[in-house]
């Protein structure tokens, strides 16, 4: 259909005819409604709550009533069917926030934070811009720093989760290594022939190698440090590492200790990570994604000693504080070097949106809500802190405090059980609350193969669902406690229900 023509002229007496005023064809999204909209999902997310308990995890197969498996639709079938729908789509959703739920480093949202992201989606706008939810992300960035043990005066930015986080800190990092060769590595590249090295434990999660792919390092730039039967990195592997490296030239980029490690919750001895790391001349990162928030218990903070001497540090909310999935936070002690290492660069479109004084601007287009987007790799972001402040208003300190000590004491309490039972092995020592043990079979029958066979069936046929991992060569049952909504009864379920499958394999 061509445009029809708002004027035209009369050829025969030259007027101008203007035709019937242009009406455009009506917005086709529903605009408004929200209130209502979320009630009538209401029912499902409760039903969802409540009944993810039950039952096991069988794998999703799409069901008669699965949306938008089909073709692109051409004509839309508006709000109602697409909340119909979308009722559908909960009630089948992905049940990480199940209480047997025990794998990996998971979980959902409570019901704060899940809220908070309902409400930053219809009115949080963008986080470059001043409104109130961008001054929440400010004091929930404080907030964060102070309950794992930062020094006052670092400063912090919201990522995606500890993927993100961790690029940015040894992004960061890097810049910091090459400046002091004279290099502006963000601005003008590496220096060919020069070598990096980030050092870290053989546990370290693999997003510090793509973390060093991505910042033209490469990921055999990570040194793989050994660590002892606690899984901390060994000190005088790190030294020796370090110092054999500096006689070959090669420039220490940053030394990594990790406050939680993804397999076995161990946490690296930070403050000789320092030390060592001092000596070298090279930045401190931690990668406390995982465990750093237990810095908030004073029962566990010893583990953590020297941890305020490091120069950044990633923890991600989106794990401990159960905020919902999509939120990491990065600190850094340099802000400078951080910008310098991300910024965009001058640009006409934000031309005018830079008033430091509130007094000066005409309205909040015209500020800056922080220097986020020359501090990361994203300009346009949600204004993810409202969801750490949701949880961290509605509970304190005092409640991340408990909720923390009650997991590790699950995870202590799998560990009594497992070193007390004569057919189960604890494979280490749990420093948080992962913890990693295993059925022992008679002889003649391959352990690994019992403990896979159990970790299937509890998935299967339970509803728990620990992952695994692999300590000192043996597969070992790991279950991570991090879900608000555990309670004892998954975790004495889950050591009756090792033995019980244990016992049918060996035929105990
Ligand atoms: C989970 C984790 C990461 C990666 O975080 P994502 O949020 O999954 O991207 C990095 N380091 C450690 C120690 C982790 O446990």
């Amino acid at each position: 259909m061509s445009p029809r023509p708002l004027a035209s002229v009369d050829p025969a007496t030259t007027e101008l005819r203007v035709e019937r005023p242009f009406t455009p064809p009506p917005e086709p999204a529903e605009i408004a409604r929200v209130g209502e909209a979320l009630a009538r999902l209401a029912p499902a997310l409760d039903a969802f709550v409540a009944g993810h308990a039950l039952g096991p995890f069988p794998p999703y197969v799409p069901g008669p009533h699965a949306p938008g498996t089909g073709a692109l639709p051409d004509d839309g079938v508006g709000l109602d069917a697409t909340i119909e729908e979308l009722s559908h789509l909960v009630a089948d959703g992905g049940r990480i926030s199940a209480p047997g739920f025990l794998g990996f480093i998971t979980t959902g949202a409570s019901t704060a934070p899940a809220l908070a992201h309902a409400a930053a989606a219809v009115a949080g706008g963008q986080r470059y811009l001043v409104h109130a939810f961008n001054a929440v992300e400010h004091s929930s960035l404080r907030w964060l720093a102070e309950l794992c043990g930062l020094p006052s005066g670092v400063v912090g930015v919201y990522t995606s989760g500890g993927s993100t986080a961790n690029l940015l800190a040894l992004g960061a990092a890097r810049q910091s290594a090459f400046e002091r060769l004279g290099v502006d590595a963000a601005e003008v590249g590496l220096s060919p022939g020069v070598r990096g090295r980030i050092y870290a434990s053989s546990l370290a999660h693999r997003t510090i190698h793509r973390a060093a792919a991505v910042l033209g390092l490469g990921r055999e730039a990570v040194a793989s440090i050994p660590v002892d039967t606690d899984g901390r990195i060994l000190l005088d592997e790190l030294e020796a590492a370090m110092r054999e490296d500096a006689a070959e030239g090669i420039v220490p980029i940053a030394a990594v200790a990790i406050a939680g490690t993804t397999d076995t919750g161990s946490v690296d001895s930070i403050s000789d990570v320092v030390d060592i790391a001092r000596r070298h001349d090279s930045w401190v990162h931690v990668d406390g994604a995982y465990g750093l928030i237990a810095n908030a218990s004073p029962e566990l903070s010893r583990l953590f000693d020297g941890v305020d001497a490091a120069d950044s540090w990633i923890v991600d909310p989106h794990k401990w504080l159960a905020t919902g999935v999509g939120i990491g936070a990065v600190f850094v002690r340099d802000e400078e070097v951080l910008t310098r290492a991300f910024a965009e660069g001058d640009a006409a479109y934000l031309e005018g949106s830079f008033h430091e004084d509130t007094a000066a601007a005409g309205s909040q287009f015209d500020m800056l809500a922080g220097r986020w987007a020359d501090q990361s790799v994203e300009l346009s972001a949600p204004p993810r802190g409202v969801a750490v402040w949701a949880i961290l208003r509605e509970i304190g300190r005092a409640g991340v405090v408990a909720r923390v000590e009650r997991h590790v004491a699950f995870a202590r309490e799998v560990a009594g059980r497992a070193r007390s039972h004569p057919r189960l092995e604890l494979l280490m020592e749990p420093q948080l609350s992962v913890v990693c043990f295993r059925y022992v079979p008679p002889a003649g029958i391959d352990a690994d193969v019992v403990n896979r066979t159990i970790l299937d069936r509890l998935r299967r046929e339970t509803p728990l669902a620990p992952s695994s991992t692999i300590v000192d060569g043996r597969v070992a049952l790991r279950p991570c406690f991090i879900n608000p909504r555990t309670t004892e009864r998954e975790v004495a379920d889950l050591v009756d229900l090792a033995v019980r499958f244990g016992d049918e394999f060996a035929g105990a």
